[in-house]
């Protein structure tokens, strides 16, 4: 059973639980954490339920209760572990739209009950949809240990100051920074740590800080999303993302990385799949500007790096050109996951010394000049090239490396969607690849590694070796 959490109301009809076992006071000691009062359906009680029905928190109405007892619940439980009377409620239960739940039947429940982690007012609730409820269950010892057993009473205060803060500071993009700046400041700290004068002190100062306040400014992040694997996202990405109100994203950017962003945030896609419209770059540029202008936080989102081909320097230009606040997220860039994944260092004592990021590609386009390199004092010396941009043009790269002096034996390590699960390599020499590129059959995004380092012991599997006798050779 697929499940969506909710956090239920007891507030109106108590919930009711059918059964007087020990199975009903398991389930009837954890209704009532958080409802006033439970209904027990049955017969007779077992000493614990006896015991709460004689405090007044439980109250105990006719065994095999009818449609009259089960209408308007906000839920139900059958736990008399009579298989028969517990198919019969929750039938009703069903019919009646009540949401039920049998213990160890999933076929006759329409809600699962969590492992939960309470912290009086914070409430953490973990399903795994009954796939695996080990797995839960230690997600919650972890939250146990995580999260601060104050962590109720900073919840109660700032629910206390919830409506001045209402009043007094500006809804939206300033409200929502001003509670962020309190969670995660000194007044958490202070309150976390037992000093509650301190920290009503602390947020009484901020209210009229931000009350106070110019109206607000937006920014900008321009953040590295890294490779494509959510794992090699930077802490600082992550808040940048938890803290977006508007993300511009690049198409080579995951998923899993998306998944940081909070459910308010509008997420804009912006391009660039080869050939596929995407928008120009004056247009991204243009709606950065007109959001943070709008005093929104916007996150500029690309692949990689943003300063490594990712055009994050046309977009601080035209940011700072506008005087709109600007902040630079570095991220794990492609080829530098390339490298790790296979475990090739770029630079090594004894045969890399330098490492040339290249695009195979001019910026308008066209197949790469290399005019701006000297690429014969490259060949001549321990070099990595890393090529970014070069699928389609693997093969001219290769005829112009072995026109500037390049041995036509050098490794080339191609690495397809480095970091990802269809993660690819493909191992060749540049004499290979220019006489030909086709036979790699290299599929966007990739990276080349050109160098003595691509013909190191890679790790994992290489799916192709094209020209492994020479390669061997070499070795
Ligand atoms: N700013 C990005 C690069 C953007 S240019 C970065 O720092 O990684 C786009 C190129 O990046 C692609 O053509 C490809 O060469 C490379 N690239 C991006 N993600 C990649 C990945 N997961 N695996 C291999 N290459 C990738």
């Amino acid at each position: 059973m697929r499940t969506f959490p909710i956090f239920v109301s007891f507030e109106g009809k108590p919930p009711l639980v059918t059964g007087g076992g020990e199975l009903a006071a398991v389930k009837t000691r954890l209704l009532l954490k958080r409802a006033p009062s439970v209904d027990v359906a049955a017969e007779h009680l077992v000493p614990e339920l006896a015991k709460l029905a004689e405090a007044g928190l439980v109250a105990l109405v006719p065994a095999r209760p009818g449609i009259d007892q089960l209408r308007g619940r906000p839920l139900v439980i059958a736990a008399t572990e009579d298989d028969e009377e517990d198919t019969r409620v929750s039938a009703i239960a069903r019919a009646l739209g009540v949401p039920v739940n049998v213990p160890d039947r999933p076929e006759l429940c329409t809600f699962a009950l969590p492992a939960i982690v309470d912290r009086g007012e914070v409430t953490v609730a973990i399903g795994t949809s009954a796939a695996a409820p080990v797995l839960a269950q230690r997600l919650r010892a972890w939250l146990e240990r995580e999260l601060h057993p104050r962590l109720d009473a900073l919840a109660k205060l700032a629910g206390e100051f919830r409506s001045t803060v209402a009043e007094r500071v500006p809804s939206g993009p300033p409200r929502r920074k001003f509670w962020e700046a309190v969670f995660e400041g000194a007044a958490a700290e202070a309150m976390l740590e037992g000093d509650e004068k301190k920290a009503r002190g602390l947020i009484g100062t901020a209210i009229d800080e931000a009350a106070e306040a110019a109206p607000a400014r937006g920014r900008v992040l321009l953040v590295g999303g890294g490779p494509g694997d959510p794992e090699l996202l930077t802490m600082k990405a992550i808040r940048a993302l938890k803290s977006a109100d508007v993300i511009l994203y690049d198409r080579l950017v995951g998923d899993g990385v998306l998944d940081h962003a909070r459910r308010e945030a509008e997420l804009i896609p912006v391009g660039k799949a080869k050939g596929a419209h995407s928008m120009q770059q004056a247009e991204i540029n243009a709606l950065l500007v007109e959001h943070a202008r709008a005093g929104k936080t916007v996150v500029r989102l690309k692949g990689g790096d943003p300063f490594i081909f990712g055009r994050g320097g046309e977009e601080l230009d035209a940011l700072r050109a506008e005087g709109i606040a600007v902040e630079i997220v570095p991220g794990v860039t492609a080829g530098i996951a390339a490298a790790a994944s296979l475990q090739i260092p770029l630079t090594h004592r004894d045969v890399s010394h330098t490492v040339t990021f290249l695009s195979g590609h001019e910026a308008g386009g066209e197949d790469p000049s290399f005019e701006h390199l000297d690429l014969a004092a490259l060949a001549a010396g321990k070099n990595t090239l890393l090529v970014y941009m070069g699928v389609s043009t693997a093969g001219v790269i290769a005829k112009k490396l072995l026109e500037a002096g390049f041995a036509p034996t050098l490794p080339v390590m191609a690495v397809e969607n480095a970091s990802r699960d269809d993660e690819r390599r493909v191992l060749a020499t540049i004499a290979d690849l220019a006489a030909s590129p086709e036979r790699l059959g290299l599929k966007s995004p990739a990276v080349l590694i050109f160098g003595e380092v691509a013909g190191l012991p890679a790790s994992g599997i290489v799916e192709d070796i094209l020209a492994l006798e020479e390669v061997k050779r070499r070795a």
